[in-house]
């Protein structure tokens, strides 16, 4: 176990994520070899927690997320701002209230996440901005009678029909384009979306034209500008890039007579999954700077929609190891866990860290090349490949680090498998924020 640095007074491990997951000593009397390191969320033991809840189990630390979002809050305190949490990282209600209680506000792609929103907290609506390219006439209409704050509008055909609904019903709908500053963002290509090519917002080229044609509707009123221009972004650059633009783009909408008193800025903050700092602070630091110092003298209000760098970290996804098997020197970890229950490496070739839950002090673990691999019938059903790790037997438990963000949310009942249950730790209380599901559940409604 690498000690890497310092934090809050005492060294913590490279495989340790402060303040949600932190190995603790487990003294086992003398005899039986003195003590052992185990993985605690919060200040709950995991194998405790697997003992009453089984695995695969998702396990959140609320601490981690208020400590993440009050981060952001810090970093942005010098401008007026409001954090819309993006629902799609992890839309657990009892998240999603979490948050709504530190006056989060929320960004939702679609009718579903915003009734889950509405559910975890009916006033929260006042804080909900609409993103997706594909908003339906009844999303919309729900939208609008909720009271949102803001449309993040992609198209014209869009547009005419929010322009429409809001007639419909009497009311007017606050609208910001979502214009594409052809950016280009280092990340997976399934995940960069500020280029010309992709088919999220409108040109920036051509938002003033259409900006002028939204503002004569009636039932529409122009309240700002939106962009978003992909997620897992780790150099801050691209996100002040489009920055640079998109203050062009106001000076001029407002040269135009416009009423611009939004700029969102949208979510993509990346977080560090190989080698994972403490110092969470830091980037948010450069990452405020990078989106603020282009709108200097602009006198808005900042809309940040982050999801993957609030929860990320937070949550882990335990699983036990049921067999060893090894074929012509390759050596397998077949877990309990599989591509359905966390889909990131599958589909986007992601690195998550995984680490023994009970670590022993005094054995110097003996390590191995290993592909830590699930049931399910796909060879890309896999957590990792050819990756060294610390030798563990049949039956012992693993965590998979930074499972917080894109994980249950993506999590389907591929080969016919229960989804997890979801566990909120918070200092010693803990809540079974969704329970396993069963078999039957699964099958049920076709019968
Ligand atoms: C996915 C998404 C986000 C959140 O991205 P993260 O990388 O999780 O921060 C924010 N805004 C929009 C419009 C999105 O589609």
């Amino acid at each position: 176990m690498k000690r890497r640095s310092e934090f809050a007074g005492r060294f913590h491990l490279d495989s340790e994520r402060p303040p949600g997951f932190v190995f603790r000593e487990r003294r086992k009397g003398i005899l039986r070899g003195g003590a052992d390191f185990v993985l605690h969320c919060d200040d709950v033991p995991l194998p405790k927690l697997v003992e009453r809840y089984g695995t695969p189990l998702y396990v959140y630390s609320a601490t981690a997320i208020r400590e993440r979002l009050a981060g952001f809050v810090s970093a942005f305190q010098d401008i007026p701002h409001t954090i819309c949490y993006s629902v799609k990282a992890n839309s657990n209600v009892n998240i999603l209230r979490l948050l709504a209680r530190q006056e989060c506000g929320f960004d939702v792609v679609s009718g579903g996440e915003l009734e889950r929103v509405l559910v975890a907290d009916r006033r929260a609506a006042k804080r909900v901005v609409f993103s997706g390219v594909g908003k339906s006439r009844d999303e919309m209409v729900t939208a609008l009678k909720a009271g949102i704050l803001l449309f993040n509008v992609e198209s014209e055909s869009e547009l005419w029909v929010l322009a429409e609904c809001a007639t419909r019903l009497r009311t007017v709908a606050r609208v910001a384009l979502r214009v594409n500053p052809d950016v280009a963002a280092d990340t997976h290509s399934y995940i960069s979306t500020g280029l010309r090519k992709h088919k999220f917002g409108v040109p920036i080229s051509s938002a003033r034209e259409l900006y002028a044609k939204a503002s004569g509707a009636r039932h529409l009123r122009v309240a700002g500008v939106s962009v978003h221009i992909g997620s897992q972004i780790t150099d801050v650059a691209p996100f002040g890039e489009a920055m640079v633009r998109v203050a062009d783009l106001v000076r001029d909408l407002r040269h135009d007579g416009h009423k611009i008193d939004y700029v969102d800025t949208g979510g993509g903050l990346g977080i560090d999954y190989q080698e994972p700092g403490l110092e969470f602070a830091d980037n948010v630091a450069k990452y405020a700077r990078a989106v603020t110092d282009p709108l200097r003298g602009l006198n808005v209000h900042l809309l940040l929609e982050p999801g993957r760098s609030i929860v990320g970290p937070a949550g882990a996804l335990v699983t036990s190891v049921i067999y060893r098997k090894e074929d012509d020197g390759k050596r397998f970890l077949v877990v309990d866990a599989a591509m359905n229950d966390l889909i990131r490496p599958t589909l986007y070739g992601a690195y998550h860290q995984i680490v023994p839950v009970i670590q022993s002090k005094s054995l110097v673990a003996k390590k191995e090349i290993v592909d830590v691999v699930g049931p399910v019938c796909e060879s890309g059903d896999f957590f990792a490949r050819d990756r060294e790790l610390s030798q563990v037997e049949e039956g012992a438990l693993l965590a998979i680090l930074d499972a917080g963000a894109y994980g249950m949310a993506l999590a389907s009942n591929y080969n016919t498998r229960p989804r997890p249950a979801e566990i909120l730790v918070s200092g010693k209380s803990l809540k079974v924020i969704r329970r396993r599901e069963k078999v039957r559940e699964l099958y049920s409604s076709e019968l």
